[in-house]
């Protein structure tokens, strides 16, 4: 059986590395707000270029604090409108509605699975205070285009980097493309810890520290209470493994491209659209490599049948889940076509490349 993700054979390629810093910090008797956050915090806010890193809980609350933020700054108040794309992870739109913000959501592109760029303007009002971009399984959700709309209208632009750490944009990596980034480090993402974590990186002083702030109880300083703030901090274990995982991330994101493009030139069924490799001057990171057809049931069942596990990212799009009765009479075709044809297939670090043309064979064979 080939797995769709062997997270334990990821995490084992710097098994002893990882068991030392672990130890040093169990030892030290120190968990929080410590030294190996610091250091992480510097070394990812180098990687992506972006003055601030704030660790934090979790993607999901890297996006919250984002624009918790925002409103506590006055930039953004309750009722304001988010464009999101429709398609995205269920957690993009609950960041934007656990602030009483309003997402308004705006059909993908259906070669890229990213926002559509043409699409956003008609869906731009007076609300409107922000757009989420999300770089969707991996790829750039960005463009010259999308600079000229944020200006014209006086959007910031909130990047949700969950699955796209170390891809860039005309050299400029995710997470310093918009005004803030929210990253997860979930387990299964590119960079995953051994349980949840996630960051925030911006250039503005003052919003970052705000963020910093709202996830220490609102606190600054100690026992003194700035804004209405919550518990949402990254710990030092995390930070550690983190911060040795970040060494070796772009190597395993070019693992990650090399499956990819092998994948791009010898999958050759007609029953399947492969998802495209970007031209213009932008780096993919292949979080997930997404294939449509219109006989998925059977298609997964094939493959299962064949020893290869895949998942579907995602089965049901935001505004037809149950939480979110007030969406689910909009009618997006883009976005409910996209959740009913896609499929992942296994992409990792450390999938072998026999393995990948063992998938490819099998795939081919799907009549
Ligand atoms: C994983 C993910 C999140 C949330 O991250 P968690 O760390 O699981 O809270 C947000 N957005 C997208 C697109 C994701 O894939």
């Amino acid at each position: 059986m080939i797995k769709f993700l062997d997270i334990q054979k990821i995490n084992l390629q710097h098994q002893d590395e990882t068991e030392k810093r672990i130890l040093e910090v169990f030892r030290s008797g120190w968990y929080l707000l410590g030294e190996q956050v610091q250091n992480f915090e510097k070394n990812l806010a180098k990687y992506t270029g972006a003055r601030h890193a704030i660790g934090v809980a979790n993607g999901l609350d890297a996006l919250r604090l984002i624009l918790k933020a925002y409103i506590e700054l006055g930039v953004m108040k309750e009722g304001d409108e988010i464009l999101v794309p429709a398609n995205t992870y269920i957690a993009s739109v609950l960041a934007i509605t656990d602030n009483r913000l309003v997402p308004v959501f705006v059909e993908p592109d259906l070669l890229t699975f990213n926002i559509s760029t043409h699409e956003i303007e008609k869906h731009i009002t007076s609300r409107t205070k922000g757009i989420m971009t999300v770089h969707l399984y991996g790829r750039v959700s960005f463009s010259e285009e999308l600079k000229v709309i944020l200006k014209k209208h006086g959007l910031k632009l909130i990047e949700d980097n969950a699955q796209a750490i170390g891809a860039s944009f005309r050299g400029i990596k995710t997470g310093n493309l918009g005004d803030a980034s929210g990253f997860s480090f979930y387990p299964g993402k590119n960079l995953g810890a051994l349980g949840d974590a996630g960051a925030v990186t911006t250039n503005d002083d003052e919003l970052a520290a705000c963020i910093r702030a709202i996830a220490n109880y609102g606190s600054s300083k100690k026992y003194v209470n700035t804004y209405k703030g919550l518990n949402s901090r990254l710990d030092e274990i995390q930070a550690a493994v983190l911060d040795i995982k970040l060494k070796y991330i772009d190597q395993e994101n070019q693992k990650r491209r090399d499956i990819a493009e092998k994948y791009c030139s010898d999958l050759s069924n007609p029953l399947l659209t492969l998802p495209e490799i970007p031209v213009n001057a932008e780096e993919h990171v292949w979080h997930l490599f997404v294939v449509r057809t219109g006989d998925r049931e059977r298609f997964q069942n094939y493959l299962t049948e064949n020893g290869i596990q895949t998942l579907i990212h995602y089965p049901i799009p935001p505004h037809h889940q149950e939480c979110y009765p007030e969406y689910s009479g909009l009618s997006l075709p883009v976005t409910e076509k996209i959740h009913r044809e896609v499929l992942s297939l296994p992409i990792s670090p450390v999938l072998d490349m026999a393995d990948v043309e063992h998938i490819i064979k099998i795939v081919n064979n799907f009549r």
